[in-house]
């Protein structure tokens, strides 16, 4: 399945040629302060990604197991890798609509912010699943 997306002003672009799983909407403290509220992302094979307008992508260095890419001109949350695994998150909001993709679970709800309720049917989890 090919699958493409781009960050809100268009500086970067990406392909995706996978497979997708559900999506995983995570509610850590480092997802609501990059993204400005939970994320919501999609993991695939880092090989099935490829990623146009690399002049205007920064990765911050969140954890030292992760990484996060965001568009410089904008500022979209585009992008999550976790280091050395071969796989990367993207968020399922920048990807071309419509997706047919649904919500598979919640993690990291012991760090859900305050001003939100989950009325989801998808499983939620304390930390990661
Ligand atoms: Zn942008
Ligand atoms: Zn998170």
């Amino acid at each position: 399945m090919k699958s493409n997306g781009t960050c809100e002003c268009g500086a970067v672009t990406y392909e995706v040629e996978a497979e997708f799983p559900d999506v995983t909407i995570c509610h850590c403290g480092q997802c609501q302060r990059t993204s400005g509220h939970a994320w919501a992302s999609v993991s695939v094979p880092l090989h099935a990604v490829t990623i146009k307008g690399q002049d205007s992508l920064k990765w911050y260095a969140s954890s030292d197991i992760a990484r996060r890419g965001f568009c410089t001109e904008c500022g979209s949350s585009l992008f999550f890798e976790r280091l050395g695994k071969g796989r990367i998150a993207i968020g399922a909001g920048t990807l071309t609509q419509p997706t047919g993709l649904k919500t598979g679970k919640h993690i990291f709800l012991a760090d859900k912010g305050d001003h939100y309720d989950i009325s989801c049917s998808a499983p939620q989890y304390d930390t990661y699943e």
